[in-house]
């Protein structure tokens, strides 16, 4: 920690300018992330829907369909139409290079924020490349995942990576959404979101028999707890007691140990996720070898359930980023200082980063308290989401602190 802590902030290409990159610096920021193709973002829910640090655009929504650099087309015409990367419409100029050299002559570290699996367009094009259910059904209406057994998928996303690591000179490369979807359910029980958990395409079917896997049977077995969740929910009285919280996750952890076959599908979509993960950084590692390389990961306590195994991610990784959203997501602050001491465990003497909203309700007054409980943790730096949404109040706090604490 001291001088040289990591101190981060992310950016969204829609409010990038040398002017946005100057005030980073000015804050005391080491690192900036820079969105480098879509990422899903209307200002956003839940916060004031206002872009504070744009003048000319208080409010945007993102293009579902957009990478903000010049793509040569050629390296990608063999690929479906809807898997090649297409230019922003409405931000006619290659971000990427100008962000890059922004950050260059303000000194701080430019990262790629690359957002890897998310891709609803694509998905909803062509369910095809997407994750399936037990049903072969896409298990997130908004937030639609491409499958990465999916050899199309693999290709395209190499691709991209390739080109970027040819083209740019960055310091950082950063991964986001490298997982499998989260289940939107409400008044379920965790098996049974389990049970609704990707993927079952036929991709993921071929490759799971090279591990000795049959994901017919997985199929049996989740099919089978959804029915059984069909007879008991309408019995349930749907209610969120603690007791009740506390005896379904009791429930779970006893199906999990008992189960061979949900542990083995845990382990197969963990190794799914570590290939396309090795694939992809192996590719930087060739083209820009002093490039650091990060993930942005789920919270190690449930992580494991999307298909992101620390243990194996981690050899292949410079840094983790663990988001911990405290009040916009109304997640426990207690959760800083349990989740960057179970991630820590993990990562021996890799880079640890932790993620803090800085968007309202967020105020001065939680930076502050947030920051202090950081510190205590074992953490090697913070980064803050995002700097559009970060009213200036927030920023000048966040100053004052990196200052007053010596960070
Ligand atoms: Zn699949």
């Amino acid at each position: 920690m001291g001088d040289t802590m990591y101190k981060g902030v992310w950016i969204h290409p829609w409010d990038f300018s040398k002017d946005a990159i100057s005030k980073i610096s000015h804050y005391g920021f080491t690192h900036t992330s820079l969105a480098v193709r879509y990422i899903e973002e209307r200002q956003n829910w839940p916060g004031p829907n206002i872009i504070f640090q744009n003048s000319k655009k208080r409010t945007y929504t993102s293009e579902e369909n957009a990478v903000y650099w010049m793509p040569n087309k050629e390296r990608y015409l063999h690929l479906p139409p809807q898997l090649r990367p297409e230019p922003s419409k409405e931000i006619k100029e290659d971000i990427v290079e100008k962000f890059i050299k922004a950050c260059e002559e303000n000194s701080i570290k430019s990262v790629l924020w690359f957002p890897t699996l998310r891709w609803e367009k694509a998905v909803r094009d062509s369910l095809d490349f997407g994750v399936k259910d037990v049903y072969g059904s896409h298990p997130g209406y908004k937030r639609m995942f491409l499958c990465p057994s999916n050899p199309l998928v693999r290709e395209t996303l190499s691709l991209m990576v390739e080109e970027l690591s040819e083209k740019y000179e960055f310091d950082e490369f950063e991964f986001d959404f490298i997982r499998y979807p989260e289940i939107p359910s409400t008044y379920g029980t965790p098996l049974l979101n389990l049970a609704l958990s990707p993927c079952f395409c036929e991709h993921c079917k071929a490759e799971a028999l090279k591990h000795g896997l049959d994901l017919e049977e997985v199929r049996e077995t989740f099919k089978a707890i959804v029915e059984w969740h069909v007879e008991y929910l309408p019995n349930s009285y749907y209610c969120e007691d603690e007791d009740y919280l506390e005896a379904m996750y009791l429930e779970f952890t006893k199906e999990i140990i008992e189960n061979e076959v949900i542990k083995e599908w845990l382990k197969f979509r963990a190794e799914q996720i570590r290939i396309i993960l090795k694939e992809l950084s192996k590719i930087i590692r060739k083209n820009n070898p002093k490039a650091q390389m990060s993930a942005d990961l789920y919270p190690p306590s449930g992580s494991w359930l999307l298909g992101q195994d620390y243990k194996k991610l981690v050899e292949i990784l410079d840094a983790v980023k663990i988001m911990i959203y405290v009040k916009p997501f109304r997640r426990s602050i207690c959760r800083i200082p349990y989740e960057t001491r179970i991630a820590r465990r993990y990562l021996k003497n890799k880079l640890l980063i932790l993620g803090l909203a800085s968007w309202p309700p967020t105020t001065p007054k939680d930076i502050e308290e947030q920051l202090k409980l950081a510190l205590d943790s074992p953490i090697d730096g913070v980064s803050f989401y995002s700097y559009g949404w970060t009213p200036e109040k927030n920023f000048l706090k966040i100053k004052e602190l990196f200052k007053r604490w010596k960070i």
